[in-house]
């Protein structure tokens, strides 16, 4: 029986038209591309569902996350797999936070855009559109992204690239497929399928988590400032395998502070591959003295927004803290 995959158009390059502003949102684009290759013997059926605003990914915010979490429950039983038309700038915050929220994912939610409009007669997006639809239909019960010839896990893919069609990559896990002539899926990479998505999405706060990127002559005036209350969740951005400058007074101390006031600080490096080892260095042992979690070796991307996932879901922090570092969605791999 043919497959049905549902679309929802979320925003992005993808479906851009130029204007005197740059290049904004539209409509249209999308669906003229679909009506140009209805009933392909090789596609699935699908339907579109468009979002109302269409969105420049750069002004999404977890709302959205779980708006598109909720769209998807919502049709769950309908379809075989879903497809997710979104803007390249935020899409590995989105599917991060996704696979968070859609815990239990029995189906393919694959994520996609472009960096060329459909308007653009080099457009890379009518590829991705049409692979995006048929990987849908395979076995692969995941939130994935798929650009650039390869399917990433979603919550492992950093955008890597503003201009080149191979705009994302994944430091710490291969590609679970590669698309040439053929469609190579790397099932033994893929999980199981889970027991299914919740009934309904929804988070009971938003919690403030942020992002900090450790850099030589950061202060301690500034970090206090930033981790000041009513801030919950960091991601410390560190330095290779998971150091800081410890030696620098007053630092550590800022962060134990915070830290015993009950921010849960997760510790991700700022190298795009290999895992944080804290306890390696002296630099990086005394932030496991004082409390910091490591964050292994999940993207910032993907920390910051199980943080938020978790803290949102009113999780105590003790719970949080022990959540991070370990695996919920795939982000982490094993020791
Ligand atoms: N600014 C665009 C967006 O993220 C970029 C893109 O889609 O490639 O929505």
């Amino acid at each position: 029986m043919t497959k049905k995959v549902c679309i929802l158009h979320v925003g992005g390059t993808i479906g851009m038209a130029l204007s005197e502003y740059g290049w904004v949102p539209a409509k249209g684009f999308v669906e003229r591309y679909l009506k140009s290759i209805e009933s392909r013997p090789a596609l699935p059926d699908w339907d579109l569902h468009r979002l109302e605003p269409l969105l420049d990914s750069a002004n999404m915010r977890p709302s959205d996350w779980v708006r598109i979490a909720g769209e998807i429950v919502a049709r769950y039983d309908d379809y075989d797999g879903f497809v997710v038309l979104h803007g390249t700038d935020t899409m590995v915050y989105t599917a991060s936070a996704l696979s968070y929220l859609l815990h239990g994912l029995a189906k393919p939610v694959v994520m996609t855009g472009a960096q060329l409009s459909l308007q653009d007669v080099r457009s890379d997006g009518r590829e991705h559109l049409v692979t995006a639809l048929i990987l849908a239909t395979l076995e692969i019960p995941e939130v994935t992204l798929y650009f650039g010839a390869q399917l990433f896990r979603g919550n492992r893919a950093q955008k890597i690239h503003n201009h080149d069609f191979v705009a994302f990559a994944s430091g710490n896990l291969r590609p679970l497929a590669k698309v040439g002539v053929r469609i190579d899926v790397r099932f033994d990479l893929v999980r199981p399928a889970g027991s299914g998505v919740p009934r309904a999405v929804e988070l009971e706060r938003e919690p403030e988590v942020i992002a900090l990127r450790v850099f030589p002559g950061i202060s301690e005036t500034l970090l206090r400032r930033v981790l000041a209350d009513p801030v919950d969740g960091v991601v410390l951005e560190t330095y290779g395998t998971g150091t800081f400058p410890s030696a620098q007074a007053g630092l550590l101390d800022a962060i134990g502070e915070a830290i015993d006031r009950g921010a849960v600080v997760v510790n991700c490096s700022q190298c795009h591959s290999g895992r944080v080892h804290q306890d390696l260095y002296g630099t990086g042992r005394a932030l496991s003295d004082i409390g910091v979690v490591s964050g292994h070796d999940m993207t910032p991307e993907a920390a910051l927004t199980k943080l938020y996932c978790l803290l949102g879901a009113g999780r105590p922090v003790e719970e949080v803290r022990r959540r991070m570092v370990h695996d919920l969605a795939g982000e982490i791999s094993p020791l």
